[in-house]
Formats: C-alpha cells, sequence, structure tokens
C-alpha cells in the first residue's frame, strides 16, 4: 500500500497541472524583491491617478534611464532607448535590439486609463445653496461605489487665451476633497427596493464642490460665484472654460498594504496600472535586447479603445512604420512577424463571490501572472483567442524562466464578460496572448492586487523583453 501510494505521489507531481499558492514556490530572495517593487509601484499609483499623470511619470522614468523622444527620420541602431509621446495621454518606448527588425519586435501593451466620473463640459451649477460639477462617468462602474468617498480632481483646462493649466486638487494632505453624496437609510425605502443598477442614477453622480455665499445678500448663485470666483483667483479660468477642459474625479485615498502580513495592495486604478508599471519596468531594466522591444502605455481602453490615443488608432502601427523604416525595412513584415503581450488584468477568485466562476479555470491571488487565451462574452465573442502554438511559446518561455504562472478566464460561461486591447493588436496580424494580475473588486474605487503576482508580471514581461 505504501509502495502504491508514494507511486501515486510521484505520479500526481508528474501528470497534474501545477496549482500550488506563489508562496510555497517564490524563494525568499525573490519575496524581497517582490517586497521592494511594490514600494516603487505604490509611488507610481499614487502619482498617475490619471492616463494624463501616468504619461507624466512614465516620461519622467524614461528620460532618466536614457530614453529620448523619437521624431520620425531619426537614425536607429541597436542599444537606442528612444519613445514617443502621443498627445500626453499615451506613449510608446522601444530599446532597439540587435536581431534585424524584420524578424518582428516583443511588443507589450497596457493602459493607463482607469473608471472615473468626468466632469461634463458645462459642469457648475448652484441648487438651494449648493454648488455642485455635473459628471458623466468613464468606464463599465457600479455607481453606487462612488457615492460617500472622498475625491479628487484631475486634469487640464485650455483658456480662452489657448494656454493650458493643470488641475490636482484633492491629493495632498493640505487639499481639500470633494464626493457624491448618497441618501441617508432612514430615508432610503424607495432607493433601496429599486435594483442595484438603478439605485444610484448616472445623472445623480453630481459632485459637491462648495456651500459658501460671495456675498451676505438673499440672491441666488452666488455659491456658485463665490466657486467661480475661487477658481478665477487660484486658476484665472471662468465658466466657459470648462468646455474646453478634461477633468476626471478619482478616489483621494492613496494605495496602501492591504492586510496584517501586508501580502496585498489597496488601491485605486490597479487596473491596469499593475501590468503598465511593471510593462514600464521591465522595458526600462531590459539592456541589449536580441529583439527589439516595444512598449506601449495606452488611453481609452476602459471605453473600448476608440479615439486617437486608444489602440483602435493607428498611432501604434505608425510608430511600428517609423522605427521599421529607419532600420531598412517595412511597418507590416515587422508587424507580421511580432509577437505581444497584451498586458491586462484579470478578475481574481474571490471567495464571497465564489459563484461567477470556474474554479479550474479562473485566476487566483499569490498564485502569479495570469494568462489568458481568451477573454470576450457569450462565444467568445469580442476576442482574439490565441493560437495553442503561441500560448504554448509564452507556456514554455515562463516555466524556463522560473515566472509563477497561472491562467484563467473571465468568470462563468455566460456569465457576462469583457475584453483587452488584445484583438487590436492581434488584427495587425501579432501573435497576441493576454497576460496580467489578477484584481479583487476590479473598477471599483478601491482594487486589491498581490505583490506576489505583481511582482510576477514584472517578470514575465522582462523575460518577455529578453526572448
Ligand atoms: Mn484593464
Ligand atoms: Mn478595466
Amino acid at each position: 500500500m505504501e509502495e502504491k501510494n508514494s507511486v501515486a505521489k510521484e505520479l500526481r507531481e508528474k501528470l497534474f497541472a501545477q496549482k500550488k499558492n506563489g508562496y510555497h514556490r517564490i524563494s525568499a530572495q525573490e519575496e524581497k524583491l517582490a517586497e521592494d517593487f511594490a514600494e516603487g509601484y505604490k509611488k507610481f499609483l499614487n502619482t498617475s491617478k490619471t492616463e494624463r499623470e501616468a504619461v507624466q511619470e512614465t516620461l519622467k522614468i524614461l528620460n532618466e534611464n536614457g530614453f529620448v523622444e523619437y521624431k520620425k527620420g531619426m537614425e536607429l541602431k541597436a542599444g537606442d532607448r528612444i519613445y514617443r509621446n502621443n498627445r500626453g495621454k499615451s506613449v510608446i518606448m522601444a530599446v532597439i535590439g540587435t536581431a534585424p527588425i524584420e524578424e518582428g519586435v516583443r511588443l507589450c501593451a497596457a493602459h493607463i486609463d482607469s473608471p472615473r466620473l468626468d466632469l461634463k463640459q458645462n459642469p457648475l451649477y448652484e441648487d438651494n445653496g449648493f454648488a455642485l460639477f455635473k459628471t458623466h462617468y468613464y468606464g463599465g462602474i457600479k455607481k453606487y461605489q462612488w457615492t460617500a468617498i472622498p475625491l479628487s480632481l484631475h486634469g487640464v483646462v485650455v483658456k480662452a487665451d489657448g494656454s493650458k493649466i493643470t488641475v490636482n486638487i484633492g491629493e495632498d494632505e493640505n487639499d481639500p476633497v470633494f464626493c457624491v453624496t448618497d441618501l441617508l437609510p432612514h430615508l432610503a425605502n424607495e432607493q433601496m427596493s429599486q435594483t442595484a443598477g438603478k439605485f444610484i442614477k448616472g445623472e445623480n453622480l453630481n459632485i459637491l464642490i462648495g456651500s459658501r455665499p460671495f456675498a451676505d445678500d438673499e440672491e441666488s448663485g452666488t455659491v456658485k460665484l463665490n466657486i467661480l470666483n475661487i477658481l478665477f483667483e487660484k486658476y484665472g479660468i471662468t465658466e466657459s472654460d470648462f468646455i474646453s477642459s478634461e477633468l476626471e474625479a478619482v478616489p483621494a485615498f492613496k494605495a496602501k498594504d492591504l492586510g496584517f502580513d501586508r501580502s496585498m495592495i489597496g488601491g485605486y486604478g490597479h487596473d491596469d496600472r499593475c501590468c503598465s508599471y511593471p510593462a514600464l519596468m521591465a522595458t526600462v531594466d531590459c539592456k541589449d535586447p536580441v529583439h527589439t522591444v516595444v512598449t506601449v502605455l495606452t488611453d481609452k481602453e476602459e471605453i473600448g479603445s476608440d479615439g486617437n490615443t486608444g489602440l483602435c488608432s493607428s498611432y501604434l502601427k505608425y510608430f511600428i512604420a517609423d522605427i521599421a523604416q529607419a532600420l531598412g525595412s517595412c511597418g507590416r513584415d515587422v508587424l507580421s512577424a511580432s509577437e505581444c503581450l497584451s498586458a491586462d488584468v484579470n478578475a481574481g477568485f474571490d471567495p464571497t463571490y465564489a459563484e461567477v466562476n470556474d474554479r479550474n479555470n479562473c485566476a487566483y491571488l499569490n498564485k502569479g501572472v495570469c494568462i489568458t487565451k481568451y477573454t470576450g462574452a457569450r462565444g467568445k465573442s469580442g476576442t482574439s483567442d490565441a493560437s495553442a502554438e503561441f500560448a504554448g511559446k509564452i507556456r514554455i518561455l515562463m516555466d524556463g524562466n522560473d515566472v509563477i504562472w497561472q491562467t484563467g478566464e473571465l468568470g462563468k460561461v455566460d456569465e457576462g464578460g469583457g475584453g483587452t486591447v488584445a484583438m487590436f493588436i492581434a488584427n495587425l496580424n501579432v501573435d497576441t496572448i493576454d497576460m496580467g494580475v489578477p484584481v479583487l473588486s476590479m473598477h471599483s474605487p478601491y482594487e486589491v492586487i498581490s505583490k506576489l503576482d505583481l511582482y510576477m508580471a514584472y517578470k514575465a514581461f522582462s523575460v518577455f523583453a529578453k526572448d
């Protein structure tokens, strides 16, 4: 019997897929590296709450690490480190490899926009002694999660004279914050009888911004006047300047270690900064690659990737064409030979909501970076479904370099669904697969990830860049 048991144990090890918690597999030395990596990441989260701020922070890191802005026509050679800033909302970076460019590039694509509340173009109004901002939510949110939490305001305003000012209020300890109010439970009988999708209406996501009148007369409009006066004194803006503004309200709280054991990080915007930061750092840390490494941090993923800063636009294709030309090749040949990791998050298994997942095919926190062959909804609609050959190649690469990884799809069949930028890159004739960090409470104001998974994303992207 004992002999049979030991044979079974041996066979299990040989035949069963690896499902162990990553902490049973990671070395103490790597655990320390993961801990250090998380510190840099939390700083990035706190300074990059919007796509514009993420681009600014990225450019700072790139400039400190020898990257230069690439202009079409510049000569290129192996080892060159370049970037292109697309309108301050997306950025592409590259490290030129030693192999001929027609052998393709190693592309990594992550997004830097996150769900939030955007101000409408005519946002400011006064109602019964309060000044408020009208908003239009951006991305897929559960609206009730955005009430009764502190919000900060970020973005830009282009004034009538064409000058542009940058706004960031609510992040500094001494700044005021804002909020969307909610109804007290005592008076919420009617509200609470509605379904969750309806009890906070999109049109009710109004941000409270003031209550002090300008003068002590009884005229209406004096609270609004006072707010406009403050804004004029601080920024020189008038009410019409909102028309040419992009102002985004996001959660005002900072990213922090989560849990007694500090194994996780809670914060706003893990989707998809927990992939974009590792992708950025893997590129920065990549020296003398064989294949040219191209990393794109894109905007507009959360609303379908349309627009000139989203990946349905041609800006990535044009960049590849420009560097291909500089290296004596052409864009389409380069793209056709390229491989891409679409670096985006997946839903982590949550024991409190276990029923939405197929336990054999979902991502778990602490089991490493997650490879997702396809996303989409219903019968695999709206996804690129990577080939077995490419999935095989990536899997072998990860195993060969001791990356702790797992596989998982987004929820049970027909439970819902979602997509990433993978299909837009695959549509350019690039072999593409999704790979990213599992997230709890995705798209909420306070998402949760594991430090181990975050570090394994960095390791995976680094290994891919050097392949
Ligand atoms: Mn995402
Ligand atoms: Mn998302």
